[in-house]
């Protein structure tokens, strides 16, 4: 049974009517990575793989809502107090809560929900499921919230009732996002811009390392030191410079003896992906996939030799794909764990996807998981 008949089936069986059907996606980014707090550019699209969520307003002033995922069925009230003690219904209550904060109606509704986005894997299945419900609860109280503000609210539910300090381009891609496209999105401005992405004879795949090494918040605080510290250096003579990313490469070269050397390469990351990813929106205005691939790889070789943010797991996967020409290949994500994004002719595909499961098995000991992904629709009202 497909995903919708299976909520559709547990819906009539738990409030006995029909209700509405939403959906929103999980993301990957292709490219533009660190690159959000230093106000620069990211690249993400909206994915095949997403939250779908059958809701009903009820005519009480309370949620009734299952899991699929959990098999666990959660009632709770509206206001501040009646915050849910299960995790995943904490992130149905950030966002009602979030959209009365801004002056929207939220009133009781049932729901039932499911999704296909794996957990934690760095694809945002949280996104996906904050944007569903903002987008489903905007539509039903007709409360007239443009998709920004939706984006907003999935952020603050992140920060507010999650304890995540995320940026706003997960939220952002999931709800924006358009199949076939992929949405350039500046940090600094909020300004968006649409590109095609139709990579005809290539797949786009996800090789999960399934590691998460722990230096990540420790090391994630240290690069953002190193970032504001370049900026400083190069804005005492260039006072226009607000983010790292203002900088152009050979501003960064005139106070080389300024800063630490371990700055400077932090620096020299964030300015060259910068401008990789409109290097890769112009080679994806030509069609040109060789180009964005070798982008790809770029981005790999900065994150792991300048800013230093990959690890061995990663590092293997994305050699064996340079090993097997695969078209590009690079971490995913903030780093030390979690995914390469891969670009991969059709007809490498199944060679390549065979080698990285039993080379990394042989290697680390275990296998690693594989995502196909193609660039979707993101928020939507389905029936
Ligand atoms: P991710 O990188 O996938 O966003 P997070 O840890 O941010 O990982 O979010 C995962 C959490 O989001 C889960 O622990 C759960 O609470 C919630 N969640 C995501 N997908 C689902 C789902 N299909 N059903 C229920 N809850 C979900
Ligand atoms: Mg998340």
């Amino acid at each position: 049974m497909e995903m919708k008949e299976k909520i559709q089936e547990k819906f009539r069986t738990l409030f006995g009517q029909d209700g509405a059907i939403f959906a929103s996606a999980g993301r990957v980014n292709l490219i533009g990575e660190h690159t959000d707090y230093n106000g620069g550019y990211v690249f993400p699209g909206a994915i095949d793989k997403g939250i779908m969520a059958e809701v009903m307003v009820n005519g009480t002033e309370k949620v009734q809502a299952y899991s699929m995922h959990h098999d666990e069925y959660c009632e709770f009230g509206l206001n501040e107090e009646d915050k849910p003690s299960q995790n995943w219904a904490r992130y149905l209550f950030g966002v009602c809560r979030e959209m009365i904060k801004r002056g929207g109606k939220v009133h009781g509704f049932s729901t039932v929900f499911a999704g296909d986005v794996p957990l934690g894997a760095g694809l945002s299945s949280s996104a996906a499921l904050e944007s569903t419900f903002a987008f489903a609860l905007n539509n039903l109280f007709n409360n007239g919230i443009d998709k920004f503000e939706l984006a907003k609210i999935g952020q603050a539910t992140e920060h507010n009732y999650c304890g995540v300090k995320c940026g706003i381009m997960d939220q952002f891609a999931s709800l924006f996002g358009k199949a076939g496209s992929l949405i350039r999105l500046n940090c600094k401005t909020l300004e968006y811009k649409y590109f095609p992405f139709n990579p005809q004879g290539y797949k786009l795949v996800l090789i999960d390392s399934c590691v998460k090494h722990e230096l990540a918040s420790s090391a994630y605080n240290k690069r953002r030191a190193s970032c504001e510290n370049a900026a400083a250096a190069i804005r005492k003579y260039h006072p226009d410079v607000e983010f790292l990313s203002d900088a152009k490469r050979q501003w960064l070269d005139e106070v080389r003896d300024e800063i630490p050397e371990e700055d400077f390469l932090r620096a020299e990351y964030v300015i060259g992906e910068v401008q990789r990813v409109l290097d890769v929106c112009d080679a994806l205005e030509r069609g040109d996939y060789e180009t964005v691939g070798e982008m790809m790889y770029q981005t790999h070789f900065g994150m792991s030799k300048l800013y230093e943010v990959s690890c061995e797991e990663l590092d293997f996967l994305n050699k064996l794909a340079r090993k097997m020409d695969v078209t590009g290949s690079r971490v995913m994500g903030g780093g030390f764990g979690g995914c390469t994004i891969n670009l991969v002719k059709d007809e490498l595909y199944e060679p390549f996807i065979a080698a990285a499961k039993e080379q990394f098995a042989a290697r680390f000991g275990h296998e690693p998981k594989v995502y196909d992904v193609v660039i979707s629709d993101g928020a939507r009202k389905i029936q």
